[in-house]
């Protein structure tokens, strides 16, 4: 009964805070002048490729990505993420990149040259051995040479798409890969080297019940990936029309809903995983663990990650780059991505200057998703008493702290923080919070 009480309180929209402000609200982008100021040159970036191509697309994705077919020219791509990055070390002469994240999409459609040419030009300059460096695969459309060639260039952490194991969700949302398939491509990453593995798992999926969460948690738990994140299907159809493919009469709302993270979170915990932020699990000798216990976990667009950086540079086609000041976000629009590039500018379109307002509340979102706790003399207490007086939070010293019930809530908190929800336009649409 508290839960069904919390959770028609607290299900309501809201953004997911991978940023503040959230990028519907940026409207005072950098100039071409002003960005390069704006990066930290003397300090190490985190480097961001995005790969947006899939061979298919699935139903319920909601990512920055485009079908592959004849027409696009994958060599084309990576010589102008080179160009573009060629652009940043002129404009930026003292850039050290600390690690590197190629993200999608689906960076595993790049054949094996051109993993190694992209690869090859990026990393020339750097040390492999010191790279921090992540790679989110696709295990329907990756060979054992394509994650050698990956092993070979330094980097050591793999993301699995995986989302549900069940065959009649897989269906349903578009993307069959069998347990058995995906359990071959992980013995063959480990067999390379690989050691920092983690898997994306989704709940909410059209089709799925308490039974087939659990079905698909015991298999995964069989493979131990070093870390686990578990999303909540976010169903926007009006943003991403690929998931009018699924019937809303086919998804679980509200408690029910609540109950498949419920199902899965607990076969985790009972496993050995901890909770690391918000939908991300960990065993304790991962290094995401590490981090939450050494207080050096860091939430960007990639997600969370094991270590502060101030800067993140995103290359490619609508990649979000961010800086203590400000972020920009490339263009949406091939042909201007190119274009841009061609006139020697860094080719975003989109940006935003943080102000003094944006970089407070910044803050306190950070200590929310990343500490699970917020200094009483930062805020003000009257925005969270709804919370402790559910027993979400308590006051503890000179803190005051989200509790375990509390963690499945850490977008409602912030929300209470955020002046810009309250002038957000009407046409901008979050996906709910449970
Ligand atoms: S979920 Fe992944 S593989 Fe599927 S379309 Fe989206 S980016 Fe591509």
């Amino acid at each position: 009964m508290r839960y069904l009480d919390l959770i028609i309180k607290y299900d309501v929209t809201g953004p997911r805070y991978t940023s503040y402000p959230p990028l519907p609200c940026w409207e005072n982008p950098p100039t071409q002048d002003e960005w390069p100021t704006h990066i930290n040159q003397g300090k190490d970036v985190d480097l961001y490729v995005h790969i947006p191509f899939c061979k298919n697309i699935c139903h319920y994705c909601g990512c920055n990505r485009i079908k592959l077919c004849e027409e696009i020219d994958l060599e084309k791509y990576i010589s102008y993420l080179l160009k573009e990055w060629e652009l940043y070390k002129k404009k930026c002469p003292l850039l050290r990149i600390n690690s590197l994240h190629l993200g999608g999409g689906s960076p595993s459609i790049l054949s094996v040259s051109q993993l190694d040419k992209l690869l090859s030009d990026l990393l020339k300059d750097l040390d492999k051995s010191k790279l921090n460096g992540s790679i989110e695969i696709d295990p329907r459309n990756v060979s054992s040479l394509q994650l050698q060639k990956i092993f070979d260039y330094g980097i050591r952490r793999l993301s699995f798409g995986i989302q549900d194991f069940d065959q009649v969700v897989q269906e349903k949302i578009g993307r069959i890969q069998p347990f058995e398939d995906v359990a071959e491509v992980l013995k063959q990453a480990r067999m390379i080297g690989f050691r920092d593995i983690n898997f994306d798992l989704i709940y909410g999926l059209p089709g799925q019940n308490i039974q087939k969460i659990e079905e698909t948690f015991k298999k995964v738990i069989t493979l131990r990936p070093d870390t686990i994140a578990f999303y909540s299907f976010a169903f926007v159809p009006h943003f991403a029309i690929n998931q009018n493919n699924i019937l809303s009469s086919d998804l679980l709302q509200g408690i029910e809903k609540w109950k498949l993270l419920e199902t899965g979170r607990n076969l985790l915990f009972k496993s050995g995983y901890r909770e690391v932020g918000m939908d991300h699990y960990a065993l304790e000798d991962s290094l995401l663990f590490k981090a939450l216990e050494n207080g050096n976990l860091h939430r960007n667009f990639m997600g969370y990650v094991n270590h502060k950086v101030d800067t993140v540079i995103g290359l490619g086609f609508s990649a979000i780059s961010s800086t203590p000041k400000s972020f920009a976000q490339n263009s949406k629009d091939f042909s201007q991505y190119y274009n841009l590039i061609d006139k020697g500018m860094i080719p975003f379109i989109k940006g935003h200057i943080k102000t003094d307002d944006d970089l407070k509340i910044e803050g306190i979102i950070h200590e929310v998703m990343c500490k699970q706790k917020l200094k009483l003399k930062s805020i003000d207490i009257a925005k969270v008493q709804a919370f402790i007086n559910d027993k979400l939070m308590k006051i503890e010293g000179d803190q005051v702290i989200i509790l375990e019930e509390g963690k499945s809530f850490l977008r409602n908190i912030c929300m209470q923080f955020d002046k810009r929800l309250s002038v957000m336009p009407e046409n901008v649409k979050f996906s709910r919070t449970i």
